[in-house]
């Protein structure tokens, strides 16, 4: 099977994501400089996902904050199916929590090692993939992946946390 999404001028495939819209274009974008930026409640004081006009809590204001873009895998599937064009199977479904507040989980692909060695604990961080909107081709947009870090194994003996 040879049917590879779209790609960019230097040969990297383009990852397809779906239309932008204004509430979610910061958290598309911010992978141009490298950060996972966030939906932000001003008046919580809290990251939220997945991003909405107004806080999902109570209401107020959004804005975006940029995160470190470190966490732990909270939990993951590994799907063998070919449901996309872009993406080549196996890969890795993940949550994320990242470490810049208790329970704030994003999803997210695990790259950068084999789906075997993905593991429920394991220290990971944001990189980013470069993608395409059927509504904005020439977008400069990108997809927040997360890859291993250090030793990759994580602290905790695997199925723990549920
Ligand atoms: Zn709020």
């Amino acid at each position: 099977m040879t049917t590879d999404g779209p790609t960019s001028g230097d040969g990297l495939r383009l990852r397809s994501i779906p239309s932008v819209v204004d509430n979610d274009r910061a958290y598309w974008t911010a992978g141009a400089g490298g950060v996972l930026r966030l939906p932000f409640c001003e008046s919580c004081g809290r990251w939220f996902f997945p991003p909405a006009d107004t806080c999902p809590a109570c209401s107020g204001p959004v804005g975006f904050r940029d995160t470190g873009g470190t966490g732990t895998v909270y939990t993951f599937t590994v799907n063998v199916q070919r449901y996309r064009p872009d993406l080549p199977t196996p890969y890795v479904i993940a949550l994320i929590e990242l470490d810049d507040q208790a329970g704030l989980r994003v999803p997210g692909n695990v790259v950068g090692c084999e789906p075997d060695d993905v593991k429920i604990g394991m220290r990971v961080e944001v990189s980013f993939e470069p993608a395409t909107s059927r509504d904005e081709p020439d977008g400069d947009l990108f997809v927040p992946v997360f890859t291993p870090t250090d030793s990759g194994t994580g602290a905790e003996s695997g199925e723990g946390r549920r």
